[in-house]
């Protein structure tokens, strides 16, 4: 009994310096999202067996839905980093898309979203990259994070969310679920199984590691615009899959930005989307990059271009002693 109210005690008085090494805790497994995941997998290769163009149909209408206009220009641009305003029935709609990728509730979702970008890639971060790939993709979504689990610090770093009373009622389970079986019931009465195959359950597969890919991939294979002290790359190929989410380090640099592109050749649907939103009034006060990131790229460029021109020198320079002609001489 004694013990027990000590024990409490210390809990109730850590200090500042232990609460913030909390992450380093042990944590525990979660053997309900194990199971959900397995399942989910599982039951959407079945779906390669009930295969219909329309169910099809439904795979892509859904995957640009959920994963677009739900993850990428909701949950990620517009309420995690507040990079643009939208109208109450566009952020309302698109807010509603984000829950049915089942990716957390719209409050998780922020949350973790919000705590990768205070402490990318250190132990603070919950899909820390330097864990390993698999850690970042997937593996931090089977153990317990004290920054989810603990309601009161959730609720502390999301108040604009719970602000919201529609943004506040999807941050229920409940409901989060209640949408999804909503959903599949009215796939099922009017196109049968295949569209439930297709609809659902592959479709949340692709969308889980499309989105994970942001967390994976694009911290570790790429390029950079941009210096900065992360993993945090360039992956074209995940930026088509995400609707421009892989423009990661332009993004991890510039994170209050709405677009993630910055060269012209890097394509951002969901920035895209935007400006035609923007246009027709229904999106406003899009932050856009500032001059520094304009300046910091030209200093890049011009430091990567000298390098450049020092190493083709010393290529020439090599060939001359091998007795090769070199292929052209610098201008200076
Ligand atoms: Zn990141
Ligand atoms: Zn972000």
């Amino acid at each position: 009994m004694q013990d027990n109210m000590i024990s409490m005690y210390q809990k109730a008085h850590r200090s500042p310096r232990h609460q913030e090494n909390d992450h380093l805790k042990k944590p525990a497994t979660d053997w309900f999202t194990i199971i959900w995941m397995v399942s989910i997998h599982v039951i959407a290769l079945f779906a390669f067996w009930n295969f219909t163009w329309s169910g099809f149909l439904w795979f892509l209408g859904l995957y640009f839905a959920t994963g677009c206009l739900g993850i990428t220009f909701c949950f990620h641009r517009l309420l995690s980093h507040r990079s643009f305003k939208a109208h109450p029935i566009v952020e309302g709609f698109t807010a509603l898309m984000g829950t049915l990728a089942l990716q957390g509730t719209v409050q998780e979702w922020v949350c973790h979203h919000r705590i990768h970008h205070q402490g990318s890639d250190t132990p603070r971060d919950p899909h820390n990259a330097r864990r390993g790939f698999w850690y970042s993709h997937w593996g931090w979504l089977f153990i317990q994070h004290d920054a989810i689990s603990n309601r009161e610090k959730m609720n502390k770093n999301t108040r604009d969310i719970l602000a919201n009373p529609w943004l506040r009622f999807l941050s229920r389970n409940d409901v989060m679920i209640a949408c999804q079986v909503l959903l599949g019931f009215a796939l099922l009465f009017t196109g049968g199984v295949s569209w439930v195959l297709w609809g659902i359950f592959l479709r949340l597969v692709a969308v889980y590691h499309t989105t994970w890919l942001v967390n994976s991939a694009t911290h570790k294979w790429g390029y950079r615009n941009f210096e900065s002290n992360d993993l945090a790359v360039n992956t074209w190929w995940v930026a088509i899959l995400t609707w421009g989410e892989g423009w990661h380090n332009n993004h991890h640099r510039f994170a209050n930005v709405c677009p993630a592109r910055y060269r012209w050749w890097e394509v951002d649907v969901t920035y895209g989307i935007v400006c035609i939103l923007e246009s027709l009034g229904l999106v406003t006060d899009v932050r856009r990059y500032p001059q520094e990131a304009h300046d910091e790229f030209n200093r890049l460029k011009a430091i990567k271009n000298a390098a450049r021109v020092d190493d083709d020198e010393e290529h020439d320079r090599t060939r001359h002693v091998s007795g090769q002609e070199p292929l052209y001489k610098p201008s200076n």
